[in-house]
This record gives C-alpha cells, sequence and structure tokens, in this order.
C-alpha cells in the first residue's frame, strides 16, 4: 500500500515535525555557510547575518474577524524573522489563484496585505502570480518570503543577557533558554483560532472574538532596546503547547508553567469548553514567547505592558532542573504534563 500524506501531518505539531524530520531535511543536507541552519527549524534561518524566512497561507474562511489571508501573511513572515532577532527589510509575496476566484475578494485581500507591509514598515518588494485551473486548489493561497539584518539593539539585548549569565549565541534560538530563565508571554492566546472558526461554515457560533494578527517588529525591537532575553518565539501553529515543548526539547531543559497565570480571554475558554478543544494548542498571531534571564523579567515585562500589544502580557513560567519536558501547575498545587500536540484542534488557520 502507498503511503499517503494527511492533514494531521501538515498541522504544526508531533506528526509534522516527523514529516519535516523523516521526509525533507535529510535532503537538504548541505547548508553551506548558514550559521542558523535548516536543521534547527527555527522561525528563520541566518546566512552571513542576513535573517531569512518563508511560510505559505491556507486559511478557511480567507476574511475573518480581525483579519484576513493577506495581513495574515505579511505578519506571519514578519514575526518570524522579528522573533529571531531579525530586523525585518522586505517581503516577497506569491499567488496561487484557482480559475474563477472573485476578483472583488482578491483585490480586498492584496489591498490589506498593502496596508499591513505599510503599518509594519516592510515593503513588498518582489511577487508571483499564479492560476491553476479550478479544482487545482481551494480558492487561493498566499506564500511569503521574508529577509531581515542583524536588529540593531541585538547587541545590547545580548550584553544584558551576558551580565547575568553565559551566553554563546549571536540570534535568539529555541535552543538558548537555561535553568532560571523566566518564561513571559506578550498576551491573552487562542484569539485567532477562535475568531476563525466562528466564522467557518459549520461552527457558526456567537463571539466577539477578533483574531490577534499583528506585526511584533516595533514590539521586538523595543524588547530589545531593554535587553535581557535570550529566546523568543511566537506561538502560531501548535499554539503555546508547540511553542514551549520546542523550547524544552531544543534547550534540554525542564519548564514549569503556573497554569493559572496564562492568559486566556474568557471568551477564548468558553469557545473550547463548547468545541472540546485546549487553548494552549491553538495557534496564535500576533503573540511572542519570551525566554528571559530572571534577573530582567520584571523590566521586560514593564516594556509590554507599556506597549500596544503587551497591555495582557505575563510571567508564565521557569525553565528548571526540577521537570523534565513541560509541566503545568496550578496553584492549588495540581501538576500535569504538556505535550506537544499531535496534530491541529483547529486545522487550516494559518
Ligand atoms: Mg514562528
Amino acid at each position: 500500500m502507498t503511503k499517503k500524506i494527511t492533514l494531521a501531518q501538515g498541522a504544526g505539531g508531533e506528526l509534522m515535525d516527523q514529516l519535516i524530520k523523516q521526509n525533507i531535511l535529510r535532503f537538504f543536507k548541505k547548508q553551506g555557510t548558514a550559521e542558523v541552519p535548516l536543521t534547527a527549524l527555527d522561525d528563520a534561518a541566518v546566512i552571513d547575518d542576513i535573517v531569512f524566512s518563508t511560510d505559505s497561507h491556507t486559511v478557511q474562511p480567507l476574511i475573518f474577524p480581525g483579519g484576513d489571508i493577506g495581513s495574515l501573511a505579511v505578519c506571519g513572515t514578519i514575526n518570524d524573522v522579528a522573533v529571531v532577532g531579525g530586523a525585518p527589510l522586505a517581503l516577497s509575496a506569491g499567488f496561487i489563484i484557482e480559475e474563477g476566484f472573485s476578483l472583488d475578494i482578491f483585490q480586498t485581500i492584496v489591498k490589506s496585505m498593502g496596508h499591513m507591509a505599510n503599518k509594519a514598515n516592510v515593503p513588498i518588494v518582489t511577487g508571483d502570480t499564479k492560476v491553476v485551473e479550478k479544482g487545482a486548489l481551494q480558492q487561493f493561497m498566499i506564500n511569503t518570503s521574508g529577509i531581515g539584518k542583524r536588529s540593531p539593539a541585538l547587541e545590547k539585548n545580548i550584553k544584558e543577557v551576558k551580565r547575568h549569565r553565559k551566553f554563546n549565541s549571536r540570534w535568539l534560538l529555541d535552543s538558548n533558554l537555561t535553568v532560571g530563565d523566566t518564561l513571559i508571554l506578550s498576551g491573552n492566546i487562542g484569539e485567532h483560532g477562535i475568531a476563525l472558526l466562528s466564522f467557518r461554515e459549520g461552527y457558526g457560533f456567537e463571539t466577539t472574538i477578533h483574531s490577534d494578527i499583528a506585526p511584533l517588529n516595533g514590539l521586538m525591537s523595543a524588547l530589545l532596546a531593554e535587553g535581557g532575553i535570550a529566546s523568543a518565539k511566537d506561538p502560531t501553529r501548535g499554539g503555546l503547547a508547540n511553542t514551549v515543548n520546542e523550547f524544552s526539547e531544543k534547550s534540554h531543559v525542564g519548564l514549569l508553567l503556573y497554569e493559572d497565570a496564562i492568559p486566556i480571554p474568557k471568551g477564548v475558554q468558553s469557545a473550547c469548553d463548547m468545541l472540546g478543544i485546549d487553548p494552549l494548542e491553538i495557534g496564535n498571531e500576533g503573540k511572542v514567547v519570551l525566554g528571559v534571564v530572571k534577573e530582567k523579567a520584571d523590566d521586560v515585562l514593564a516594556v509590554l505592558k507599556k506597549h500596544p500589544l503587551g497591555k495582557h502580557a505575563a510571567i508564565i513560567g521557569e525553565a528548571t532542573d526540577k521537570v523534565s519536558g513541560v509541566v503545568l501547575q496550578t496553584t492549588v498545587g495540581g501538576k500535569r504534563i504538556l505535550r506537544k500536540p499531535l496534530g491541529d484542534p483547529v486545522p487550516r488557520i494559518c
């Protein structure tokens, strides 16, 4: 029997991880002078001090409360460049359009991309447009790639980390955490996935929740100027659960998360309860999880709280040798292991 690729293998969890490791990485072993190579499976690669990332977007529905596939494609790539310590310079946009797709909707989406690129101050400078026969794909997909240079504040940030502990990375990688570091989440989680689901055919529940789509490059440079950040990652596909497990695996360190401190809006929690899904596994598009040296945690939190994208920021955990993997702890003392999601509770949201 021929093996076939399943939807779950594209969901950002454990199964996708296996697909990438077993079927992709082994054919791309030669990485030239890449300082952060493909095999790091980080948010972006780094080669000759250029930060480089790419992302394809296959959202259903294309337009939803708080955004659309266009604003998502722009922010998704900007954020992946920004969270490794890059200052995003420019983007590419590749469109694949199904024959018969509405020109009006196409224009609405492209306009939204332009608007978001202007807002983030990262121009779209190259692109490609293809149209495929009806039925070859569902409506419309966008690929964006982004390049960035080393963020001007990155040296200062690293200096600040080194004042408090050993640190030998030049970038904010998933593998940089060490025992004692503090985990900070920049705001509410779960909004993007729930906003999308509420608009999806067949779900149609009432909610006022909007997607959190936002470009994080401005926030990241403010945070780097404060300093003390060792790792940063945007909790997109697979949600916070996936992000913290990536941190733990790649840094070889246990993470203890304070369950009650994780900011989950009431509307997200009740929608999750109704749908039987875990808000920690839902993708977000305007959030960052930071690993910060503990001496700088309060200062970094203060910078977040002052920024419009960090109002609900919170300290959510710590790196420790007292647990292995990721453990959630409640204030009354209950503990449970938080695993990487296997697939995606809400498919096709990014
Ligand atoms: Mg990312």
